[in-house]
Protein backbone atom coordinates (compact mmCIF):
# COMPACT_ATOMS: atom_id res chain seq x y z
CA UNK A 1 0.00 0.00 0.00
CA UNK A 2 0.95 3.74 -0.71
CA UNK A 3 -1.10 5.65 1.22
CA UNK A 4 -4.43 5.61 2.42
CA UNK A 5 -6.82 8.61 1.43
CA UNK A 6 -10.43 9.70 2.41
CA UNK A 7 -12.91 7.34 0.33
CA UNK A 8 -15.12 10.07 -1.22
CA UNK A 9 -19.24 9.00 -0.38
CA UNK A 10 -21.57 8.08 -2.97
CA UNK A 11 -24.22 10.32 -1.90
CA UNK A 12 -24.13 14.00 -0.70
CA UNK A 13 -24.13 15.06 2.66
CA UNK A 14 -27.79 16.10 2.54
CA UNK A 15 -29.36 13.07 1.50
CA UNK A 16 -29.58 11.02 4.58
CA UNK A 17 -31.81 13.56 5.77
CA UNK A 18 -33.68 14.12 7.93
CA UNK A 19 -32.54 10.53 9.61
CA UNK A 20 -28.93 11.55 9.67
CA UNK A 21 -28.15 15.40 9.81
CA UNK A 22 -26.11 17.55 7.01
CA UNK A 23 -24.20 18.83 9.61
CA UNK A 24 -23.27 15.52 11.36
CA UNK A 25 -22.31 13.89 7.90
CA UNK A 26 -19.61 16.43 6.85
CA UNK A 27 -18.37 16.96 10.11
CA UNK A 28 -17.99 13.23 10.43
CA UNK A 29 -16.33 12.22 6.98
CA UNK A 30 -14.69 15.52 6.54
CA UNK A 31 -12.66 15.87 9.96
CA UNK A 32 -13.28 12.80 11.95
CA UNK A 33 -12.88 9.70 9.25
CA UNK A 34 -9.66 12.34 7.63
CA UNK A 35 -8.44 12.73 11.18
CA UNK A 36 -7.91 8.42 10.95
CA UNK A 37 -7.03 8.30 7.87
CA UNK A 38 -4.16 10.80 8.49
CA UNK A 39 -3.12 8.87 12.11
CA UNK A 40 -3.64 5.75 10.27
CA UNK A 41 -0.67 6.89 7.63
CA UNK A 42 1.46 8.61 10.20
CA UNK A 43 1.18 5.28 12.85
CA UNK A 44 2.53 3.11 9.75
CA UNK A 45 5.61 5.54 8.45
CA UNK A 46 6.20 5.38 12.43
CA UNK A 47 7.14 2.09 12.56
CA UNK A 48 8.42 1.57 8.99
CA UNK A 49 5.42 -0.12 7.74
CA UNK A 50 3.94 2.57 5.09
CA UNK A 51 4.58 -0.11 2.33
CA UNK A 52 2.94 -2.97 3.83
CA UNK A 53 1.97 -5.03 1.71
CA UNK A 54 -1.21 -5.66 2.45
CA UNK A 55 -4.66 -3.73 3.00
CA UNK A 56 -5.19 -2.91 6.37
CA UNK A 57 -8.01 -5.43 7.14
CA UNK A 58 -5.48 -7.97 6.55
CA UNK A 59 -3.23 -6.12 8.81
CA UNK A 60 -6.08 -5.68 11.48
CA UNK A 61 -6.31 -9.74 11.15
CA UNK A 62 -3.03 -10.27 12.12
CA UNK A 63 -1.34 -7.06 13.98
CA UNK A 64 1.77 -9.00 15.16
CA UNK A 65 2.68 -7.95 11.17
CA UNK A 66 3.41 -4.81 12.65
CA UNK A 67 5.98 -3.48 15.14
CA UNK A 68 4.83 -3.93 18.81
CA UNK A 69 5.36 -0.17 19.93
CA UNK A 70 3.51 0.99 16.54
CA UNK A 71 -0.18 -1.62 17.16
CA UNK A 72 -1.64 0.31 19.74
CA UNK A 73 -1.80 3.31 16.91
CA UNK A 74 -2.46 1.08 13.87
CA UNK A 75 -4.76 -0.78 15.43
CA UNK A 76 -6.97 2.45 16.47
CA UNK A 77 -6.37 4.55 13.75
CA UNK A 78 -6.59 1.47 10.96
CA UNK A 79 -9.50 0.22 12.69
CA UNK A 80 -11.22 3.68 12.57
CA UNK A 81 -10.32 4.03 9.06
CA UNK A 82 -11.79 1.11 7.64
CA UNK A 83 -14.77 1.07 10.29
CA UNK A 84 -15.66 4.66 8.71
CA UNK A 85 -15.19 3.46 5.19
CA UNK A 86 -17.66 0.46 5.66
CA UNK A 87 -20.12 2.59 7.85
CA UNK A 88 -20.90 5.19 4.76
CA UNK A 89 -20.34 2.16 1.99
CA UNK A 90 -23.57 0.19 4.21
CA UNK A 91 -25.83 3.39 4.17
CA UNK A 92 -27.57 4.90 1.39
CA UNK A 93 -30.52 7.37 0.43
CA UNK A 94 -32.38 4.61 -1.31
CA UNK A 95 -32.65 2.05 1.42
CA UNK A 96 -35.24 -1.03 0.40
CA UNK A 97 -35.96 -1.03 4.14
CA UNK A 98 -34.76 -5.20 4.76
CA UNK A 99 -32.75 -7.40 3.14
CA UNK A 100 -33.90 -10.25 1.02
CA UNK A 101 -32.21 -13.37 -0.67
CA UNK A 102 -29.51 -15.16 1.31
CA UNK A 103 -29.26 -12.68 4.03
CA UNK A 104 -33.11 -12.66 4.78
CA UNK A 105 -32.88 -16.61 5.10
CA UNK A 106 -29.80 -16.04 6.87
CA UNK A 107 -31.46 -13.82 9.44
CA UNK A 108 -34.35 -15.71 9.83
CA UNK A 109 -32.50 -18.80 10.76
CA UNK A 110 -30.45 -16.91 13.77
CA UNK A 111 -32.97 -14.60 14.64
CA UNK A 112 -36.39 -15.63 13.53
CA UNK A 113 -36.99 -13.01 11.61
CA UNK A 114 -35.76 -9.38 10.27
CA UNK A 115 -38.07 -7.33 13.31
CA UNK A 116 -36.57 -9.37 16.09
CA UNK A 117 -32.91 -8.95 13.78
CA UNK A 118 -33.60 -5.44 14.23
CA UNK A 119 -34.63 -5.77 18.25
CA UNK A 120 -31.82 -7.71 19.39
CA UNK A 121 -29.35 -5.04 17.40
CA UNK A 122 -30.78 -1.97 18.19
CA UNK A 123 -30.38 -3.13 22.15
CA UNK A 124 -27.31 -4.22 21.56
CA UNK A 125 -25.77 -1.22 20.41
CA UNK A 126 -27.78 1.14 22.62
CA UNK A 127 -25.94 -0.84 25.81
CA UNK A 128 -22.29 -0.20 24.18
CA UNK A 129 -20.96 1.71 27.10
CA UNK A 130 -18.96 4.72 25.70
CA UNK A 131 -17.60 4.37 22.15
CA UNK A 132 -17.57 1.81 19.80
CA UNK A 133 -19.60 -0.27 16.94
CA UNK A 134 -22.48 -2.69 17.08
CA UNK A 135 -21.88 -4.94 13.64
CA UNK A 136 -23.30 -7.89 11.76
CA UNK A 137 -20.40 -10.28 10.82
CA UNK A 138 -19.85 -13.25 8.86
CA UNK A 139 -18.12 -15.55 11.10
CA UNK A 140 -16.02 -17.78 8.97
CA UNK A 141 -15.48 -20.43 11.74
CA UNK A 142 -19.05 -21.53 11.54
CA UNK A 143 -19.94 -20.18 8.52
CA UNK A 144 -23.28 -18.13 10.52
CA UNK A 145 -23.74 -14.90 11.20
CA UNK A 146 -23.79 -12.64 14.38
CA UNK A 147 -24.28 -9.47 16.47
CA UNK A 148 -21.04 -8.25 18.32
CA UNK A 149 -19.81 -5.27 19.45
CA UNK A 150 -16.57 -3.51 19.92
CA UNK A 151 -14.89 -0.98 21.93
CA UNK A 152 -13.74 2.53 20.54
CA UNK A 153 -12.01 1.65 17.05
CA UNK A 154 -11.71 -2.29 17.15
CA UNK A 155 -12.60 -3.54 14.17
CA UNK A 156 -14.21 -6.80 13.59
CA UNK A 157 -11.25 -7.97 11.88
CA UNK A 158 -8.64 -8.10 15.20
CA UNK A 159 -11.24 -11.20 16.07
CA UNK A 160 -11.66 -12.82 12.68
CA UNK A 161 -14.85 -11.74 11.96
CA UNK A 162 -15.99 -10.11 8.75
CA UNK A 163 -17.80 -6.98 8.69
CA UNK A 164 -21.40 -7.24 6.99
CA UNK A 165 -22.98 -4.27 8.67
CA UNK A 166 -21.70 -1.60 11.08
CA UNK A 167 -23.02 1.57 13.69
CA UNK A 168 -20.85 3.69 14.62
CA UNK A 169 -21.88 4.71 17.94
CA UNK A 170 -19.59 7.42 18.86
CA UNK A 171 -21.09 10.63 20.12
CA UNK A 172 -19.85 12.51 17.48
CA UNK A 173 -21.72 10.19 14.93
CA UNK A 174 -25.63 11.55 16.67
CA UNK A 175 -24.98 14.43 18.89
CA UNK A 176 -25.51 17.18 17.22
CA UNK A 177 -29.45 16.05 15.99
CA UNK A 178 -29.85 13.72 18.93
CA UNK A 179 -27.61 14.54 21.70
CA UNK A 180 -27.79 12.01 24.24
CA UNK A 181 -30.33 10.30 22.54
CA UNK A 182 -28.85 7.18 21.24
CA UNK A 183 -32.02 5.40 20.95
CA UNK A 184 -33.42 7.77 18.28
CA UNK A 185 -30.12 7.74 16.62
CA UNK A 186 -30.29 3.60 16.18
CA UNK A 187 -34.13 3.80 15.14
CA UNK A 188 -33.42 6.45 13.02
CA UNK A 189 -30.32 4.56 10.97
CA UNK A 190 -32.70 2.14 10.03
CA UNK A 191 -33.95 4.01 7.52
CA UNK A 192 -30.92 4.35 5.19
CA UNK A 193 -29.30 1.15 5.90
CA UNK A 194 -28.28 -0.48 2.60
CA UNK A 195 -28.92 -4.43 1.98
CA UNK A 196 -28.39 -4.42 -1.30
CA UNK A 197 -24.41 -3.77 -0.26
CA UNK A 198 -24.99 -5.75 3.00
CA UNK A 199 -26.82 -8.69 1.09
CA UNK A 200 -24.30 -8.63 -1.69
CA UNK A 201 -21.38 -8.88 0.84
CA UNK A 202 -22.81 -11.85 2.55
CA UNK A 203 -23.63 -13.62 -0.69
CA UNK A 204 -19.60 -13.13 -1.63
CA UNK A 205 -18.45 -14.59 1.70
CA UNK A 206 -21.45 -17.83 2.14
CA UNK A 207 -21.12 -20.02 -0.22
MN1 LIG B 1 -17.30 7.87 13.72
Amino acid sequence: MVQYQLPKLSYGYDELEPFIDTETMKIHHQKHHQAYVDGLNKSLEQVGSEFHPQYISSILSDLKSIPELGRSAVNFFGGGFENHRIFWETMTPNSEGEPGGKLEDSIDVYFDNFENFKKVFSKTATAIQGSGWCWLVFNPTYNKIEIITTQNQDSPWTVQKTPLLGLDVWEHAYYLKYQNKRPDYVKAWWNVVNWDYVGNRFSELSE
